[in-house]
């Protein structure tokens, strides 16, 4: 029977973990948000991390510039942030813009104070082993086998999905842990037959359930970093038929999230799987609360 890996249990506990940590500072580690328009998924998003930086006692400031604003402008509230000595870390929610140059921004954040780990120094940290914030979403990922006890070592992972913000780290984070890894993308000529050779198989497309039986290898271990909402019901019955758990749940709530693996696949062959919602979705804002409180630890000493 595949055992579910729950990632709200160890959300809460990383949060636990860091109270006493927060405890011992000098002052309360603060985080600015910067959520540039009005796009109401990065607004869920933004609420859920200033409500739990406020459940850990730590400092949140929100920034709203409207939609309109333009690099220039978004630069000069970055560095102003970078420049507050009681801001510990900076994160401008993702999607920008698009008038708006994403990258000049990012670059323009203070490695120290990059709590989501994109700025390219720190990019190259990771590459090369040297501490500094890890991208949240992939150490989450890490924390979610560490915790669990699962092998990395020696195994052989895949991850399907090669973006800065999750396939990329995620294989580097796996690759440090000493797994064998393979990175598949859009351009992989057999998915499945790379996919089936994994013991531990990492789902980060943004496709529902595109990962199914025919790419995984039984007893492996399943995570699934997608997060996709399907609101058409004919998506949904074409994915899971008709009677199955997923559309009740669809006729009841008008829309159902999805990763990107089959779960009933999943849970029928892992050994462990994530579930969607529920299984990594939870750790990143954990991952975001640990880079900020080291932040803080790296600043205040
Ligand atoms: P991106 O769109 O940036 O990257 C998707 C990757 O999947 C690309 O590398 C792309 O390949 C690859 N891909 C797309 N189609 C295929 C295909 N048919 N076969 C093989 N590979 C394919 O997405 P993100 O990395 O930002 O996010 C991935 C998923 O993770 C999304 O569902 C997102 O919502 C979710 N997510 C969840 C988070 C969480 O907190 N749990 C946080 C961040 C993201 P190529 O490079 O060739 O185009």
């Amino acid at each position: 029977m595949a055992q579910i890996l729950d990632g709200k249990r160890v959300r809460d506990e990383i949060l636990e973990e860091l109270k006493p940590r927060i405890a011992q500072l000098s002052r309360k580690p603060g985080l600015a948000v910067v959520l540039v328009g009005n796009d109401p998924a990065s607004e869920v998003y933004v609420g859920s991390k200033v409500k739990t930086c406020a459940e850990l006692g730590m400092v949140s400031e929100k920034l709203t510039p409207s939609a309109d604003i333009s690099t220039d402008e978004l630069l000069a509230i970055v560095q102003e942030l970078n420049a507050r000595p009681e801001i510990d870390g900076i994160l401008v929610q993702m999607p920008l813009p698009k008038h708006v140059d994403t990258q000049r921004v990012l670059d323009a954040i203070s490695p120290e104070k990059d709590v989501d780990g994109f700025h390219p120094t720190n990019v190259g940290n990771l590459s090369i082993g040297r501490p500094s914030p890890r991208p949240c979403t992939p150490s989450g990922v890490m924390e979610l086998l560490r915790r669990a006890g699962i092998p990395v070592a020696g195994k052989h992972a895949v991850v399907v999905g090669r973006s800065d913000i999750v396939g990329k780290p995620m294989a580097m984070l796996l690759l440090h842990a000493h797994a064998t890894v393979t990175v598949c993308h859009s351009r992989t000529a057999d998915l499945a037959a790379e996919c089936q050779r994994a013991d531990i198989l990492v789902g980060a497309i943004g496709r529902p359930a595109m990962l199914t039986r025919a790419h995984m290898k039984p007893g492996a271990v399943m995570i699934d970093v997608g997060i996709n909402r399907l609101d058409k019901r004919e998506d949904v019955v074409r994915i899971f038929g008709e009677g199955s758990d997923k559309v009740a749940a669809f006729d009841k709530r008008g829309s159902v999230l999805v990763g990107d693996m089959h779960p009933y696949d999943a849970a029928e062959l892992s050994s462990h799987w994530t579930p969607v919602p529920g299984g990594v979705g939870p750790l990143t804002i954990a991952m975001l609360m640990v880079n900020t409180v080291e932040a803080a630890e790296r600043r205040q000493v």
